[in-house]
């Protein structure tokens, strides 16, 4: 048995306003004065100068606003890449991530991309990466992905929804600034922040699991049950909190592996375009056999906070779609190992997995 070597983030910031340190700590990462940073950002924060006046731009940097509507795409990451190479003549000091997990996932992408050879679809899958990314940053506005703390960035090719699971892929610096999270909307704050919840369930419940992932994954699952059932927070704490329950859970199955809605929910990304947290949500709610004291409380919150969540996406599904989903979701065998074990396939059929997307 060989254990994982797993490499971290190597520095970290938190603190509420710790977003002004950003320049501080870029001036000594700057390689020339024709190597830019290039700052791709949520297109949310257009026009919002609270932040963007903020983001020191010097000499041949770029800002360029990203769309988070769609998850990040293979082609979308050379197109960006492309586009950086043809702008500056210099290879940038570095690429810095402002937004969730949409834009923290095409960060780190971005930043390997500029130092390897070929397509982001040529390296989805593990460890073929051959050259070091460039110096990137990531700056979550939003709190849930654990995208921040990753050693993937997951991204949709041609041919399938995987990550590009690396050495490489982990940001060199975080910035956690919990006031950053301050606009988003309620419904996508219980989504994403769902994300959390359900990385911490299927990693404490899963065969996987180990010392190192249960100290963070109960400590995620404690911060998510504070947030969302805990009416006394102040609106400041919740914010604080739910960013490091992001970190935790993140860590959590960055020693285990996520389990069955993550499976699933690949599934409907890959065949709906259904959103990542939303996504989670809406398989969560049928995993009563799966996970039923997480699934429990699951619902308790979804009332507490009002969440409707749409209903019979996969009701006119025809039977070659629903293959398709079925195909994406069981191609990740892993997660299935991890929340069923070894013999997942005696249980796990596609008759199994087809009676219950037809339920969603
Ligand atoms: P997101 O980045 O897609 O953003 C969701 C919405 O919130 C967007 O409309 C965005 O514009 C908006 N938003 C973000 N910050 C805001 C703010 N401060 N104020 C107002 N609106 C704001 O959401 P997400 O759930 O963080 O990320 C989902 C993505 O993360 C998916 O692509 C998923 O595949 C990826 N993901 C990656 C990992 C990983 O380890 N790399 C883990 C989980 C999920
Ligand atoms: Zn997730």
């Amino acid at each position: 048995m060989s254990y994982k070597n797993y490499p971290m983030v190597s520095r970290i910031v938190f603190g509420r306003g710790s977003f002004n340190q950003l320049g501080d700590i870029l001036a000594p990462k700057r390689l020339n004065r024709k190597a830019p940073f290039i700052f791709l950002v949520d297109d949310v924060f257009k026009g919002n100068s609270g932040l963007t006046s903020r983001i020191p731009i010097a000499y041949d940097d770029q800002l360029l606003y990203v769309s988070a509507d769609n998850e990040p795409k293979t082609d979308q990451v050379d197109e960006l890449v492309e586009q950086i190479i043809l702008n500056h003549k210099d290879r940038p000091s570095g690429i810095i991530g402002i937004g969730g997990g949409t834009i923290l996932d095409l960060a780190k992408a971005v930043a390997i991309m500029l130092a390897n050879e070929g397509e982001a679809k040529d390296y989805q899958g593990w460890d073929l990466v051959k050259n070091p990314a460039i110096y990137h940053v990531g700056i979550p506005t939003i709190s849930g992905t654990g995208a921040e703390v990753s050693r993937t960035t997951v991204l949709t090719g041609p041919e399938k929804k995987l990550g590009i699971n690396s050495d490489y892929t982990p940001f060199d610096q975080v910035i956690l600034d919990p006031e950053l999270t301050k606009g988003v909307p309620e419904d996508q704050w219980f989504y994403t922040g769902m994300d959390c919840y359900i990385h911490c369930i299927e990693s404490l419940n899963g065969t996987f699991l180990n010392a190192f992932s249960q100290s963070y994954g109960e400590k995620a699952y404690e911060l998510c049950k504070d947030i969302f059932m805990n009416g006394s927070l102040s609106e400041e704490e919740a914010q604080d909190k739910l960013m490091m329950a992001s970190w935790h859970g993140g860590m959590s199955i960055a020693y285990s592996q996520v389990g069955v809605a993550h499976a699933m929910s690949y599934g409907l990304s890959y065949l709906l375009g259904t959103k990542h947290g939303i996504g989670n949500c809406i398989v969560f709610d049928h995993l009563e056999e799966f996970y039923p004291d997480g699934v429990k409380l699951f619902k308790t919150m979804k009332k507490k906070h009002n969440i409707h969540l749409p209903q019979g996406i996969c009701a006119h599904l025809h039977d070659d779609e629903l293959d398709i989903m079925i195909d994406v979701a069981l191609g990740l065998e892993p997660l299935w190992e991890n929340a069923i074990g070894k013999n997942w396939k005696q249980v796990i059929t596609r008759s199994k997995l087809k009676t219950l997307y037809q339920k969603m």
